[in-house]
């Protein structure tokens, strides 16, 4: 038997043959139970082969719904929250797996700390917070005499570590801002969040981990051509780019989820866009008191 990597083998299950249900007893045609959903194992499925098959698929999110997941996600944002909206759930990878590996990714290869702010743009970047944040951690190094570089990288590692988790946060925020500003009878809370989520996917996926990684190798392959490439990686050109993204995520999202008409569809995205990096602000003020509380 040969791996189906990217094969799809012959389908010779009989679908007229009856079946007890090995879990509730019910009886049944096909390869589902019609009461519980148990599936029927075949011998095939307890082969070794076939073992390795979904063991290199867990790891590798090469099963095809990933794949899928991502070019919809990417060609027709709103759409994948729409067709799961609607009851379209098996072509595509769930939502919140979707949202983990993005997030997955995007802390395996961090370019930018859009969401996991470094001491040093918590002490220098953040306005009135920086300069309160500033007071704070030399009270603390002060008084706890402790070594800054230490300090630093304590800070980095737990601060890593909980905006994993915290990130979370971001997505609900964004969900309370739908649920107002796109307020329907016919559209539930469970539909916000799935929007919600696409949105965070596709800001991890495409701008953080797949534009962020690009720039920085065109930079880093400027010596062999000779070309200076270093605006790519400089924090105001990565905001426009990111910007750009989310007015196209959010332009066409709401267009194809919400059914948007163009009048609504501008000022709507332009406001999201603004409470949006509010909510980003009071996230990394939030995580720089976290953080410095387990210190
Ligand atoms: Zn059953």
């Amino acid at each position: 038997m040969k791996l189906s990597f990217f094969k799809k083998k012959p389908d010779t299950f009989d679908y007229d043959v009856s079946r007890i249900c090995k879990v509730c007893n019910h009886m049944f045609k096909g390869r589902y139970c019609n009461i519980c959903g148990e599936k029927v194992l075949e011998p095939s499925e307890r082969s070794f082969f076939n073992f390795l098959d979904s063991l290199l698929n867990a790891f590798t999110f090469l099963d095809g719904k990933f794949i899928k997941s991502l070019k919809l996600l990417v060609t027709r944002p709103g759409q994948l929250s729409r067709n799961i909206a609607d009851g379209q759930r098996v072509p595509y990878m769930k939502m919140v797996s979707l949202f983990f590996v993005a997030n997955f990714f995007y802390f395996l290869f961090p370019v930018f700390d859009s969401y996991n702010s470094s001491l040093y743009t918590q002490l220098n970047s953040l306005g009135n917070h920086s300069v309160k944040a500033k007071e704070i951690v030399q009270n603390k190094i002060d008084r706890e005499a402790i070594n800054l570089q230490d300090f630093e990288r304590d800070y980095a590692n737990r601060s890593t570590n909980l905006s994993k988790l915290l990130i979370i946060l971001l997505v609900f925020a964004f969900t309370g801002l739908l649920l107002i500003i796109n307020f329907s009878k016919k559209t539930f809370f469970f539909d916000h969040l799935l929007f919600s989520l696409e949105f965070y996917s596709f800001q991890l996926l495409l701008n953080s981990v797949i534009l962020a990684n690009l720039f920085n190798g065109l930079v880093k392959l400027n010596s062999i051509w000779g070309l200076d490439l270093t605006f790519l990686t400089t924090d105001s050109f990565f905001s426009i780019a990111t910007v750009t993204t989310m007015i196209y995520f959010l332009l066409r999202g709401q267009l194809i989820f919400y059914g948007l008409r163009w009048y609504w569809n501008i000022p709507k995205t332009i406001i999201l866009l603004l409470l949006m990096q509010g909510t980003v602000h009071v996230y990394r003020i939030m995580l720089f008191y976290f953080t410095l509380w387990g210190l």
